[in-house]
């Protein structure tokens, strides 16, 4: 039977006029890993500092092994073994890794000379136990986000300590770093050491945790062992909404239909080599591969952004060249660049100016803008694309990710597409904008025939969406999945057999 570390009763936070959190319990057993899982704004936060004795719950009751505790302060909890790795991991920049990490102790211990001897000695001894090799003469703000987390680990582990809260430790992290973190995270474990560790990525909280506790809007939605959970149940509890997990199939067609795209033989030495590809209207194309794979580098091809040195590209049946972003425009080829934020859209400007930014020549005659029609089209788009926002005036900078990406595929309908190239559609963005954009991508294509190539490194997000999916590897087509052969595991394996 597992035993408690640390209870937490109905637990209610109160900020002015601002219910936090409500009514959430939860328990952390002892040398568990549990995740606690929410959207952005769902409270996670708030919880853990009432852990750690930052903020005073409102309502409700703590019970740390056993006991029940009042009024839990910093360093009480502190004292109850209890440590919390920060988002901005609270390490002094200016200070040596080595200074970082005897800090605390020396100040703990009161002591009044510091000896650099033991002081090192302490430092490599928390390194090394975490197996990794950091320059403990370094300046910390000279480290890279990992190296820095890695300090604040160190540090975390040099006290005696049974709970290891990490606050979405792997937001800044990269595929390698993560599967390092997780590597140290169950070493921690071995040593039967507790972690809550809090994120809103499906896939890592299902891979690391044994026990999952949801919360949604301030309050707790679901508990139980994670082997009990998938993605697709963790975002129906972290939305509310029931996203709808149906693959997309495309409509059965004749055998004489008319190819959208055609690409044949297509190469850029070095980069991608005799890429062959037939696309309908009506499908969805998932294309994917390690970094490097040569994925993005034929998108910039199709878009007109990068040369091709051999190869032919047809359009309804018509040979097209490519050279520049007008003619792919022209032919109806629009492309969602991977990082939208810098590449796609101009952030300080309005709403309305990035919507028509790709349609100004259809909405201007002899040099001057029918500044109706922007108005009409863009009140449009935003009414059909669902972009949440009191006005068209307002900055793109300022929208969230979701409505940020609901905005350039509206400027894309407006050129009238055919096919539409998205590259990493939803990175970035929370759960719920997520569906909401696989929605809007799925009505796109069944109502207005689009082709879309979706190249994303997101597993579910192809098994969902795709009715074909593509893995590209050192520049060729190596696999091509369909149907019922378009598993999210089975995806996964491939691209791991590929490292
Ligand atoms: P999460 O970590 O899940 O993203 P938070 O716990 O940071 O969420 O925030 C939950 C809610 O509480 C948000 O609406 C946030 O704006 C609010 N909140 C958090 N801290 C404070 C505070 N100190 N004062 C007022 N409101 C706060
Ligand atoms: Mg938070």
């Amino acid at each position: 039977m597992s035993e408690a570390f640390i209870e937490l009763r109905n637990i209610g936070k109160q900020f002015l006029g601002l219910r936090a959190l409500d009514d959430v319990s939860l328990t952390i057993n002892k040398g568990e890993i549990h995740c606690l899982a929410g959207e952005n704004g769902s409270g996670k936060s708030t919880l853990i500092k009432i852990i750690s004795g930052v903020y005073q719950p409102s309502d409700g009751e703590i019970f740390i092994e056993g006991e029940k505790v009042e009024n839990l302060t910093p360093i009480e909890s502190v004292n109850r073994s209890i440590q919390v790795i920060y988002q901005d991991f609270s390490l002094f920049g200016n200070l040596t890794v080595a200074e970082n990490l005897a800090l605390n102790t020396e100040l703990r211990n009161k002591v009044k000379l510091v000896n650099w001897g033991r002081v090192r000695k302490m430092a490599k001894e928390a390194i090394d136990r975490l197996g990794v090799s950091i320059d403990l003469d370094a300046e910390v703000a000279s480290l890279p986000t990992s190296s820095k987390q890695l300090v604040a680990i160190a540090r975390a582990l040099m006290s005696d300590v049974k709970l290891i809260i990490m606050d979405e430790p792997t937001t800044a992290l990269t595929g390698k770093e993560v599967e390092t973190l997780f590597q140290i995270v169950r070493d921690i474990q071995s040593k039967g050491i507790a972690i809550l560790f809090v994120s809103h990525k499906m896939r890592e909280m299902l891979e690391i945790s044994e026990r999952l506790t949801v919360i949604r809007n301030g309050a707790k939605v679901a508990e139980g062992d994670t082997e009990d959970f998938d993605e697709a149940a963790v975002i129906r509890h972290m939305t509310g909404l029931d996203i709808e997990i149906q693959p997309y199939r495309k409509p059965a067609v004749g055998s004489d239909e008319q190819p959208r795209l055609e690409v044949e033989g297509l190469t850029l030495p070095g980069l991608y080599e005799n890429i062959n590809l037939t696309m309908y209207p009506g499908e969805i194309v998932g294309l994917s591969g390690l970094l490097g794979s040569g994925r993005t580098e034929l998108a910039l091809s199709l878009f007109g952004l990068l040369p091709t040195h051999a190869g032919n590209i047809k359009i309804d049946g018509q040979s097209v060249t490519l050279r520049t972003v007008q003619d792919a425009i022209g032919h109806g080829i629009a492309y969602v660049p991977e990082d939208r934020l810098t590449e796609g859209l101009f952030l300080t400007q309005s709403i309305t100016r990035n919507i028509v930014a790709t349609s100004l020549d259809r909405l201007s005659s002899k040099g001057v803008i029918d500044m109706k029609a922007v108005e009409k089209e863009t009140a449009d788009t935003i009414q059909s694309m669902q972009i949440a926002t009191p006005s068209a005036d307002k900055m793109v900078g300022e929208l969230s990710g979701g409505n940020a990406q609901r905005v350039v595929l509206g400027r894309w309908l407006l050129t009238d597409a055919k096919v539409l190239i998205l590259n990493g559609p939803t990175v970035g963005v929370d759960v719920g904008s997520k569906a909401e954009i696989h929605k809007k991508i799925r009505e796109l294509v069944k109502d207005h025939g689009l082709t879309v190539l979706m190249i994303s490194d997101d597993v579910l997000e192809l098994a969902q969406n795709c009715s074909r999916v593509i893995l590209m590897h050192r520049g060729q087509f190596v696999e091509q999945l369909e149907g019922e052969g378009i598993k999210e595991d089975v995806i996964s394996d491939k691209l791991k057999s590929f490292t």
